[in-house]
């Protein structure tokens, strides 16, 4: 099933992303966020792929992130935290789509770039690709005309205009009350669960081979969603076909 995200702001004309859906080929291919978005996005009229998506504001780019983690393993999140005052381990829970929701662009930005009046100057969103540069000179790329703005007042400006899913989250520690910031990346919560799938995957595809006797080729191919199912049935069966055994 294919999952159609709607951009804030898209890139080339373009305003949404369209998902194929997760096959354990896709999987197998590694957990780099970008290069499984790129995997994923389907070429079609009006949606952004392929080298279009790395020019994506770094915001549309974590929402549509935060859609397909949703999409692949639901929007309850429970992230681990450490305490700074008592080191206990702890749990926070959020909704995903809740925060997402949480942090929409304000409308400050307009155009194509996109891009947000700050005094004199005209400074456009940073794109995914900008990322990677070096971040000492950002801002001046950034900057399309009047002088290069001050640093602080221009990030929190850019944030406003377009929200990450890099942020810091409050939370309590349940043991000692303490109150602190933990910090949660999209791009990395996403990358952590696809490489602890891949654990499950090895083994669900040894479960589906040594029954089905299907080739490895043919499994890869199957969605996550549809060898997550024929797993579950076959330990269903297994579970209900144990022996008896005797007590004594
Ligand atoms: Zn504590």
């Amino acid at each position: 099933m294919a999952v159609s995200v709607d951009l804030a702001f898209g890139a080339r004309g373009a305003h949404r992303i369209m998902f194929a859906a997760l096959t354990g080929a896709d999987e197998r291919a590694g957990a780099d966020a970008g290069a499984m978005l790129a995997r994923l996005a389907l070429e079609e009229d009006g949606a952004v792929s392929g080298d279009a998506l790395r020019e994506l504001p770094v915001g549309d780019r974590d929402r549509a992130l935060a859609a397909l983690y949703g999409a692949l393993y639901g929007d309850d999140i429970i992230a681990d935290a450490v305490c700074i005052a008592c080191a206990a381990r702890y749990e926070i829970r959020f909704d995903l789509a809740e925060l997402a929701a949480s942090r929409r662009p304000d409308g400050s930005a307009s155009g194509e770039p996109p891009a947000i009046a700050l005094g004199r100057s005209k400074v456009r969103l940073p794109r995914w690709s900008d990322i990677t540069g070096s971040p000492a000179t950002l801002l001046a790329r950034l900057t399309l005309s009047g002088p290069v703005p001050a640093a602080e007042p221009a990030a929190r400006a850019i944030e406003a205009a377009d929200p990450s899913l890099e942020l810091d989250l409050a939370a309590t520690c349940p043991e000692c009350r303490a109150a602190q910031m933990v910090p949660f990346s999209m791009t990395a919560f996403i990358e952590a669960a696809l490489r602890r799938d891949r654990a499950f995957l090895v083994r669900e595809v040894h479960l589906l081979a040594s029954t089905y006797r299907w080739s490895h080729a043919e499994i890869l191919s199957l969605t996550r969603a549809e060898r997550q199912s024929y797993a579950r049935l076959l330990i269903g069966e297994r579970e209900t076909a144990q022996p008896l055994r005797r007590v004594s």
